[in-house]
């Protein structure tokens, strides 16, 4: 018999019986390479041109997932503080050409790999643009989804060029929307909303400018063991929750979570945490489950070469006043300031949940393991297991050999 208790890490354990483990999709993305252009807005004072490190961080993030991203950063256009659209129709942002500020002029006249063999997208890192009403927005970002073209605008945010790190982690995401990303993990997130906590992904407004491990971990959704990067899409590997019944004992399966920040920890509550506002307390929008999805296999199913697209929406992206609601709620809890940029090392292993498949007022992990048995064959080197409580039939003759910490976050798991 073996025990998990939370925090304790277990080398290996035998069981009964072989179980053979059915081959998932378990890193078998393809390896794709993708290629942007990047033209940029500077004036005096100051310079929407990103620095080599921005475009580094974000193309080792690629990289750390199998794929190359080629950046071509081009040239230098001229600056306007807002990129209009059709005053005729507010409709269409990079459609639109009938101005010299305009998006669609400015890639007329400069979009140089336009032509190439290779499909190319194309991005200027300007000021900001008009939103669907033809008011200036201070948005981060405008991307087209799936598509080709993107801006980054950070004209609203720190010094009218954003941080380092919020230029690098707004270059991943917008390009996701490219890639066919959304904000929630679906289609449509009018029911998830735009702060999904469950998405830990660039993609999430939770996550996109606070960096992703950085407010998994200053908002108590996973402890320190947990495997997360600062700018990255979402592995898909996360359990859901439903926010009409929510297991605050049980969390995020990582960590217990006050979802209702009551102070206390109940089995059931009811709560919007992905959207209305930038966290869980104060938000009341719709209440749906939130799901975890493998945004990278969507990204690697993108065909990225040249061929008509067709494109779904414009999708605009976090504003300044967002930005700056999402650091205002966690002041209180210390907060969560942002991490300084760099080049992050590829993580090894993966976060990994043991648990039955169906799990009632808790939601269901998006790719659970039954028994630990099956996690200890299909999980990656090096992964945290994370092992729901309850007692598991593991008898046999089975050897848990696999490099990984299996951890029981939120009592205690038996083997017998
Ligand atoms: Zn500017
Ligand atoms: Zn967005």
């Amino acid at each position: 018999m073996k025990v998990y208790k939370r925090g304790h890490a277990v080398g290996t354990f035998r069981s009964a019986f072989a179980v053979l483990f059915v081959a998932a999709s378990w890193g078998s993305a393809s390896a794709d390479t993708f290629r942007i252009e990047i033209d940029w807005m500077q004036t005096a004072g100051h310079s929407h041109q990103p620095s080599q490190t921005v475009l580094n961080a974000v193309i080792q993030m690629f990289a750390c997932a199998g794929h190359t991203l080629i950046i071509d950063l081009d040239e230098e256009v001229p600056h306007y503080n807002v990129m209009p659209r059709n005053p005729d129709n507010c409709d269409s942002f990079f459609g639109y050409s009938g101005e010299a500020a305009s998006f669609g002029a400015l890639r007329n006249g400069n979009f140089d790999h336009a032509g190439d063999a290779n499909f190319w997208h194309y991005c200027i890192f300007g000021h900001q643009y008009e939103d669907d009403n033809c008011a200036t927005s201070g948005s981060s970002g405008l991307g087209q989804r799936p598509g080709q073209y993107f801006v980054v605008t950070l004209g609203s945010f720190s010094g009218q060029t954003g941080t380092a790190f919020d230029q690098a982690s707004t270059l991943a995401h917008e390009f996701g929307h490219n890639l066919n990303l959304t904000h929630c993990g679906q289609d449509d997130c009018d029911a998830e909303g735009n702060y999904n906590p469950i998405l830990t992904s660039t993609m999430s407004y939770r996550y996109q400018l606070g960096g992703v491990r950085n407010n998994v971990l200053c908002n108590g959704l996973a402890g320190e063991e947990a495997k997360f990067k600062e700018i990255d899409y979402s592995h898909g590997r996360n359990c859901s929750v439903n926010e009409v019944a929510l297991n605050e004992n049980i969390g995020t399966y990582m960590t217990p979570v006050d979802w209702d920040c009551d102070g206390s920890f109940e089995g059931n509550v009811a709560q919007d945490i992905g959207g209305g506002n930038a966290g869980w307390c104060g938000a009341t929008g719709t209440k749906s489950t939130l799901s975890d999805v493998n945004e990278w296999s969507i990204v690697s199913a993108f065909n990225d070469s040249p061929h008509p697209i067709q494109v779904i929406e414009e999708i605009s992206c976090i504003t300044a006043e967002e930005w700056e609601q999402v650091q205002r709620e966690t002041e209180a809890a210390g907060g969560c300031s942002q991490p300084t940029l760099a080049v992050e090392g590829c993580v090894a292993g993966e976060n990994v949940f043991v648990g039955p498949l169906v799990v009632v007022n808790a939601g269901t992990c998006t790719f659970p393991f039954s028994t630990p048995a099956l996690a200890d064959s299909g999980a990656p080197n090096n992964s945290i297991i994370y092992v729901k409580p309850g007692t598991y039939d593991a008898a046999g003759a089975v050897t848990l050999d696999k490099p990984a910490t299996w951890m029981c976050p939120t009592g205690t798991a038996t083997l017998r």
